[in-house]
């Protein structure tokens, strides 16, 4: 496996694989199972001829002040050898000032997704995160890219800027990694409380029971309210929002769930910030 760190590394690596085509995995690092499924279907994709890259990078611009970048969660050397055991073929992993310079005046936002759901508790989040991804398109110009429906609200604005922006890449979504208890893997789980990591299983327990609600034909208010109450009635759990919108356009539902939707949850234990979702169907329509 090679490791880059700068993009002319990359670029030069890049340049003597090519034409086999490329798929990228785009990672903040402290890799888990998640990521690894990523990787997987990465490979997948590429096949045999084909060459998979993973990034680790940080990103500061999309965290906000007071949030965890500092705090952020990181271990490259271990990060390397589960990338190795993954067949990943490079990596890039480049220092902050190799990515931003100090004049760059250019940012890539979508306007109307970056300020809804997580957008309103995170300003600025996805703007990070459309520029950063555009960047790491553009260093590594890849065929296709994949990243995780756990953050389903960043899988959207990466899907709604590739098309907007004519970028031409296939955007696949992998399916979210959970441990045996139902928590969403995520690199931020480490820093949980022993008390609050247990009682972090609330939110798939949460996600569960509306998944069955919303086949009897409740109405989206009615059922973002009990999720909330259930949420709520963990002591240990702070709710942040707790959301109903159409699955594919993310827009709001009022009344009986006629499509697909999806269920956003938001919850911070202790400084923790989790999240999670599922997407539900409406009840079958009587023949
Ligand atoms: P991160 O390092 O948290 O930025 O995540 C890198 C990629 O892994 C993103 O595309 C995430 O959506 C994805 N990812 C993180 N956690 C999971 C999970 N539990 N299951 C599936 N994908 C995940």
């Amino acid at each position: 496996m090679e490791i880059c760190r700068t993009k002319s590394a990359i670029r030069a690596q890049l340049a003597a694989w090519r034409p086999a085509p490329i798929v990228l995995v785009p990672t903040m690092g402290f890799l888990h199972e998640g990521h690894l499924s990523l990787m997987r279907l990465a490979r997948a994709r590429a096949g045999a001829t084909g060459k998979v890259v993973a990034s680790i990078f940080v990103n500061p611009t999309q965290f906000g002040p007071g949030e965890d970048f500092d705090s952020y969660p990181r271990n490259e050397a271990r990060d390397f050898d589960l990338m190795r055991a993954e067949g990943v073929d490079a990596v890039f992993a480049p220092e902050v000032a190799e990515i931003y310079d100090p004049a760059a005046q250019t940012i890539v936002e979508t306007t109307e997704l970056a300020k809804t759901l997580i957008g309103k508790l995170r300003p600025g989040h996805f703007r990070g995160v459309a520029t950063i991804v555009t960047k790491l398109f553009n260093i590594i110009r890849p065929d296709a890219a994949v990243f995780g429906e756990k953050d389903y609200q960043q899988l959207a604005v990466i899907r709604t800027m590739v098309r907007d922006l004519d970028m031409g890449i296939e955007i696949i979504g992998a399916p979210i990694q959970r441990e045996p208890d139902g928590l969403a893997m995520s690199s931020r789980n480490v820093r949980l409380a022993p008390e609050d990591r247990t009682a972090a299983s609330i939110l798939s327990q949460a996600l569960d029971e509306a998944e069955a609600m919303a086949a009897t034909g409740i109405t989206a208010a009615r059922l973002r309210s009990h999720v909330r109450a259930t949420l709520e009635a963990e002591p240990r759990a702070r709710v942040q929002s707790v959301d109903i919108r159409d699955a594919q356009s993310l827009d709001t539902i009022s009344g009986p769930l006629r499509r697909p939707a999806v269920i956003l949850l938001a919850v911070k234990f202790g400084q923790v910030f989790l999240i999670d979702n599922r997407v539900v169907q409406p009840p079958k329509e009587e023949p």
